[in-house]
């Protein structure tokens, strides 16, 4: 248990909201941003109900000033976060040649800039408490490339570049930055990506040498271990979680 205070973005839904639990069963205080505000404070109130303390806060992940306030207000109302878990994250299948920039632009601001800015916003209190976790949800989609997803693999794989970069400029500070790129994870994502046409899903459950789909709890659970004390000596890494899909 510990009383450290983590920020989950996009944590009122899927995978960041399994890890929100995750980590407020595990003694953190979390704090859940999310586009959807309603949805973000009702995760929040969940886990205020089982005891532990939680704030959820509307706040769109691209807009630098929003996120400047909202992580000031997670200082004043639970603690200076060291724990970020950079997973909000949005994709618009679309074949390559029909992709406009603004579909391109967004892309990268949601999966790539937002992760660039939390971190700057955040990184100042842990090195001030000279420990820190950050854990950068990518995707497995990095490794093979997907078609029909081409902006949000360039992004996702940036994160990627991030994730090892600050690995090695702020090691020695005690702060670990690590990735997990999730394989397919049943979450209203996958869902929409599966109603578009884009993923077969029994196609891929076939091919996953466990032999079923990914739930978000696995994801929470692998977050829950890079985020611990335990996981000092493990930075920069890129933890799969996929079934076995990508060895
Ligand atoms: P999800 O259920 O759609 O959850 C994503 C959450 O992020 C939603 O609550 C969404 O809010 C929020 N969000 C999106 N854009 C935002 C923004 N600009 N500002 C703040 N919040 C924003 O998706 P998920 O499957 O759990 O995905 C979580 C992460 O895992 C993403 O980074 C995704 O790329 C990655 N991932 C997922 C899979 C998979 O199979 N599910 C595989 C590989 C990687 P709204 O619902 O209001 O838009």
């Amino acid at each position: 248990m510990t009383d450290r205070t983590a920020i989950i973005t996009g944590g009122a839904s899927g995978i960041g909201e399994a890890i929100a639990r995750r980590l407020a069963a595990d003694g953190n205080m979390v704090a859940i941003f999310d586009l959807d505000g309603d949805a973000a404070e009702s995760v929040a109130a969940s886990i205020a109900d089982r005891g532990g303390k939680a704030v959820g806060l509307q706040v769109d992940v691209t807009d630098r000033s929003a996120l400047e306030t909202a992580v000031e207000d997670v200082r004043a109302r639970l603690a200076r976060p060291t724990v970020l878990v950079n997973n909000a994250g949005m994709s618009v299948p679309s074949p390559f040649l029909d992709i406009t920039a603004d579909a391109w632009q967004r892309s990268l601001a949601v999966n790539l800039t937002a992760a660039f800015d939390c971190c700057q916003l955040v990184l100042p209190d842990m090195i001030d408490e000279g420990w820190g976790r950050i854990v950068n949800i990518s995707s497995s989609s990095v490794h093979s490339g997907s078609p029909g997803l081409s902006p949000y693999v360039s992004a996702k794989s940036g994160v990627v570049g991030l994730t090892k970069s600050l690995a090695l400029e702020f090691g020695k500070l005690g702060i670990t930055v690590n990735t997990i790129p999730p394989g397919f994870i049943d979450t209203p994502m996958l869902r929409n990506t599966v109603a578009k046409g884009f993923v077969d899903l029994d196609l891929q459950t076939a091919k996953t040498p466990v032999g079923r789909i990914g739930r978000p709890e696995d994801i929470a659970a692998t977050c829950a271990f890079l985020v611990s004390d335990e996981a000092g000596y493990i930075t920069g890494q890129m933890i799969g979680v996929n079934g076995g899909r990508n060895t």
